[in-house]
């Protein structure tokens, strides 16, 4: 093996421009993983000491208490604490999760890994453009409009701004999951990275202050963009009922799903109640909030639309029920919770040659567009910056 060692102290900063925290595979407990260098030297800060490896290596670390068991070839280097990767800014690290198994994903910028309590926590400190080409990877698909990513690195960039700095106590600033936005790592997929690049320092921000906006996203909406109070409890002022004539022919516009009224009852906390069958579907009443259920009542229970999507893993919260003899067959619109761009919708209108500025116009209508690169408001007004709208 090649690598040259030394101890010194840290004083400068290593990570340069690259300075975004995002934690990595952030649903799972990682207790061993490899990584694979693509180039030919990188350099490694373990604790104290700082490896340079002049050839591709492969790094097999594992979690054991606190502490990371390190492992390169077939050579053992030791237990540390921290371990940082720091790669050239176009080289790339390949990341296998071996416990538990999980698909390997490919990484630009650095690594940093730690454990806790048997349990590695694992970061990749990258730059925005690279951060928002990967969550395009993890949230927009290939082979859609331009204009649809342009809309989404838009909403992807807000949302990060809006949420960065989240995970601040775990060490990280945003996570690559649902939670924050699924981040897949580096692609080099074209469209991704213009789209990114073209909207470079456009974000939507609120009316009422400087604040950036909870620019929030699903798949269909099914026809009516929900309000956030109704499925959070507390509004999103950008967020604006919409009727959305866009998605009616996405791929999630419509769904159903059949359960039998046994499954049904125990789900619904019924078990221990003799209800008949046959008379079910008559103890069912709906409550609605323009043509979207607002609560259910079962029986002497009263549950929110979206509780009750929660409860019964459904796609949406805008559903209706057809009774059969066994079973009960949910019949519903559109996937996700509905509040904000529907992104089938969106398609539907880039589709249409809508630029992104008609489809973030059409979904935040309340929202000021900003341009910060150029200080230039796009769409709406805001303090004493000129307006174009
Ligand atoms: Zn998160
Ligand atoms: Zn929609």
């Amino acid at each position: 093996m090649r690598y040259i060692i030394y101890v010194f102290i840290l004083t400068c900063n290593l990570i340069g421009a690259q300075n975004l925290r995002v934690g990595l595979f952030r649903a799972s407990e990682l207790k061993k993983l490899s990584i694979q260098l693509s180039n030919s030297e990188v350099q490694l800060q373990a604790d104290q000491l700082q490896f340079i490896f002049q050839l591709n290596q492969e790094f097999k670390i594992a979690a054991s208490g606190n502490e990371l068991i390190l492992d390169v070839g077939d050579q053992h280097l030791g237990k540390f604490k921290k371990l940082k990767f720091i790669q050239p800014i176009n080289q790339t690290v390949t990341i296998d999760c071996i416990y538990p198994d999980l698909k390997e994903l490919v990484y630009k910028g650095n690594i940093e890994l730690s454990a806790f309590k048997g349990e590695i926590n694992l970061i990749n400190i990258t730059d925005e453009s690279n951060y928002l080409a990967g969550v395009l990877k993890g949230e927009a698909g290939k082979n859609k409009p331009n204009s649809f990513y342009e809309t989404m690195a838009i909403v992807s960039r807000t949302y990060m701004k809006y949420y960065e700095g989240r995970h601040q106590k775990e060490g990280y600033s945003i996570c690559d999951q649902t939670h924050c936005q699924v981040y897949k790592g580096f692609t080099n997929y074209q469209p991704w990275a213009d789209a990114v690049l073209s909207t470079e320092g456009i974000v939507l921000k609120n009316q009422d202050s400087n604040s950036y906006s909870e620019a929030v996203f699903h798949s269909n909406c099914g026809g009516m963009t929900a309000s956030a109070k109704s499925v959070w409890r507390n509004d999103i002022p950008v967020c604006k009922v919409t009727n959305d004539p866009y998605c009616a022919s996405g791929r999630h516009a419509e769904w159903q799903k059949k359960i039998s009224k046994d499954e049904f009852k125990r789900i619904a906390g019924f078990s221990n109640v003799n209800f008949n069958n046959d008379s079910l579907c008559g103890l069912i009443t709906f409550c609605h909030s323009g043509d979207r259920p607002e609560e259910i009542q079962l029986d002497n229970k009263v549950i929110s639309a979206p509780k009750m999507r929660s409860m019964f893993s459904l796609r949406s919260a805008w559903f209706d029920l057809e009774c059969e003899s066994d079973s009960i067959i949910f019949i519903g619109k559109g996937y996700g919770h509905g509040v904000g761009l529907c992104q089938e919708g969106a398609i539907g209108m880039a589709e249409l040659n809508k630029s992104y500025l008609d489809i973030l116009k059409f979904y935040f209508r309340e929202a000021i567009i900003v341009d910060e690169k150029l200080n230039k408001v796009l769409y709406g007004q805001l303090g004493d910056l000129a307006t174009s709208p």
